[in-house]
């Protein structure tokens, strides 16, 4: 049996930095206690010992490729529909981001995925974003959906899931991303959708080259407009698709370990991670956080400790992350700024 990689854990500087973190799933953030919780109250009957939950749920080593990480995600999906669950979840989820020190979160979820007879994707959306207004009014941190369609959803589901986001953009709907099995399905299935967001201003985001090549990551930038790319690692492949990024600034929202376990690199070591910091606009990020069994804060130590990274340079980050964000108020934007800033200059 393989043995799984795990982050080290963040020096107490790197915990007590304000962070931002773009690229969550809330999928990947039900912790396993919730997890049980939710299905004793729905009468969910387990295909497992709930003694193993945490194995099922999160990355153990077995898993070899993005469809096997995917699927430990999956089991998830069968507590998230609810409304008290989904608003559950997207609280717990900002809950742990704010203990781990972030200041300015982005949750993406996926509506389409949870809504079922009784349970429109409106009220899915309603139900995360009052999960999040939950967490910012106790804890202070300040919080945005990302509505995530699914690369394997009907075309047509996805331009219905675009055009609830945009009604939702003034309650804390902030973008728009594609996540999912990439190889087996192409973006260009999805580009409808694509043009009901852009036209109505929202932030775009795709998951690209994770588990296909730089082209993938060309074609959401050229030709969905992706703003940022979730992962993007190998557009380190292409030096067309680096200048490409560079020139129109993208950013990449870069998850180490996730990486790792969804065998987009093949080791950490052989992750680009240092490279593609190069003229490219990068956040680190946690990518699904109880899955991959990491924090912000963690992915920002191995950014420090295996690829030398400063300390300096993870503030600067947190800053550049800040601007690439889908943050629209402007006012909002510079109090967090001010906040990162802050921390660079105390004593
Ligand atoms: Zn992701």
């Amino acid at each position: 049996m393989s043995t799984a990689f795990f982050p080290p854990e963040p020096s107490a500087e790197l915990l007590a930095l304000p962070k931002c973190n773009l690229h969550t799933h809330l999928e990947g953030s039900v912790r396993p206690a919730t997890f049980l919780e939710l299905a004793a109250q729905q009468a969910i009957s387990l295909p497992f010992d709930p003694l193993q939950v945490s194995d099922k749920l999160q990355v153990d080593g077995s898993e070899k490729t993005l469809v096997d990480y995917l699927a430990k995600i999956m089991v998830n999906y069968q507590v998230l529909k609810s409304p008290a669950a989904l608003r559950r979840t997207a609280f717990e989820a900002a809950e742990d981001a704010y203990h781990d020190g972030v200041i300015y979160f982005e949750l993406r979820a996926g509506p389409a995925t949870h809504a079922r007879p009784g349970f429109p994707i409106e009220a899915c959306v309603e139900s995360i974003l009052a999960g999040l207004q939950e967490a910012e009014a106790r804890f202070g941190i300040t919080s945005r959906l990302i509505v995530a369609a699914l690369r394997n959803h009907a075309p047509q589901t996805n331009v219905e899931l675009a055009q609830i986001a945009c009604r939702y953009a003034q309650q804390g709907v902030a973008g728009f991303d594609l996540a999912g099995d990439e190889a087996g399905y192409p973006a260009d299935l999805h580009h409808e959708a694509f043009e009901i967001i852009r036209d109505a201003g929202l932030g775009l985001t795709v998951h690209a080259g994770e588990a296909s090549g730089a082209e993938a990551v060309r074609y959401a930038v050229e030709t969905l407009h992706a703003q940022r790319i979730g992962h993007g690692v190998h557009s380190i492949e292409s030096r067309a698709v680096m200048d490409l990024l560079r020139e129109k600034q993208v950013l990449l929202e870069i998850c180490p370990t996730s990486n790792v376990h969804t065998g987009a690199v093949s080791s950490i070591e052989t992750h680009p991670l240092k490279a593609l910091y190069d003229g490219i606009p990068i956040s680190i990020n946690d990518d699904d956080p109880i899955t991959s069994r990491t924090r912000a804060s963690n992915e920002l130590m191995l950014a420090h400790t295996l690829f030398g990274m400063s300390l300096e340079t993870i503030i600067a980050i947190q800053l550049t992350t800040l601007e690439h964000s889908f943050l629209r108020e402007t006012s909002v934007k510079e109090r967090l700024k001010s906040k990162v800033q802050a921390f660079a200059s105390r004593e």
